[in-house]
């Protein structure tokens, strides 16, 4: 059942990803052909012929010319693929120019991202394209699913089988009959929905130096600069005592692990925790509330903290 929906999303992504490279292929066509070339021709010249990718430097050659990029390169034994040849370490320059005179597309220009870049340019631009897709932010295993928020909302209620709350407010109890054992796999994660947004609300326990800790925080699924738009509260107690953490949530593209380890978050110590669990310390229950809401201020505004605002 899940794989058919997930299936779907990915045919459409992929019949969004074609239309979108025609447009630009057809604008990079338009500029080529006021200088001289056709790009079919740039194209098919920069084509490797064993892999069928486009090359970019290093680009490699053998002593009959035949041409590869540099990932077959490396996979090809020293044997030119084309004549069977020692392949040698022959670059090819005047290829390599040609491929970096380029304008090429972002590659997530299928998402939305318009800009177009010489080569080595478009690599620098990749890495932060605001347009790039978002790793899944599950915490509990290293999921190499990525995409955009609409699909890893999906995602995660289907194949995670996370939690799914609508409103800005919560209150949750977290009980572990065992609270001695901190494990650093321990962790929990609930979705909530509001403002139109996602956002993922982490529980985890974990050893901070020598001492067992349970931290909770919040990561918005969304970027930075929106991130910032919203603020929330986490508050937990028991036993007369209570303590509170309010902070702005932090992007999903800030992974987990950067986050509980700059402890940007609810952060109590487990005889704290057992303090407020009120047992006789035979089981944790520690009852965290919370809520979201969104900034009034300007973010261009907003102050930014140093380690948080990389
Ligand atoms: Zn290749
Ligand atoms: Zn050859
Ligand atoms: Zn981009
Ligand atoms: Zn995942």
């Amino acid at each position: 059942m899940e794989s058919g929906s997930i299936d779907s999303s990915v045919s459409s992504l992929i019949m969004m990803d074609e239309d979108v490279n025609l447009h630009h292929f057809s604008s990079i066509t338009t500029k080529l052909h006021s200088n001289g070339p056709t790009a079919s021709s740039v194209y098919q010249l920069l084509e490797c012929p064993v892999c069928t990718n486009s090359m970019y430097p290093p680009i490699h050659q053998c002593h009959n010319g035949h041409t590869l990029c540099s990932t077959c390169k490396t996979r090809v034994h020293n044997r030119c693929p084309t004549c069977r040849q020692e392949l040698g370490d022959i670059r090819c320059l005047a290829l390599e120019k040609i491929a970096e005179s380029l304008e090429l597309p972002c590659r997530y220009s299928s998402l939305g991202c318009p800009d177009v870049f010489p080569y080595y340019s478009k690599l620098k631009h990749e890495s932060i394209c605001n347009f790039r897709p978002y790793n899944c932010p599950y915490a509990g295993s290293d999921c190499s699913v990525v995409g955009d928020i609409p699909y890893l909302v999906t995602h995660l209620r289907d194949d995670h089988r996370v939690d799914m709350h609508s409103g800005c407010t919560f209150n949750h109890r977290y009980v572990k009959s065992n609270p001695m054992e901190v494990e650093n796999a321990t962790w929990m994660l609930t979705v909530f929905h509001c403002f139109g947004q996602y956002f993922c609300l982490h529980f985890e326990a974990f050893q901070l130096g020598t001492a067992p800790v349970y931290m909770a925080f919040l990561r918005f699924m969304g970027d930075e600069r929106e991130a910032r738009t919203y603020g929330y509260s986490l508050e937990v107690g028991g036993n007369g005592r209570k303590l509170t953490y309010e902070g702005s949530p932090r992007s999903i593209r800030d992974s987990h692990k950067k986050v509980r380890d700059s402890h940007d978050g609810l952060v109590v110590y487990r005889n704290m925790a057992l303090f407020f669990s009120g047992t006789d310390r035979k089981e944790l229950k520690l009852r965290v509330t919370g809520r979201i809401w969104k900034e009034q201020q300007n973010p261009e505004a907003g102050v930014c903290i140093p380690n948080l605002c990389s």
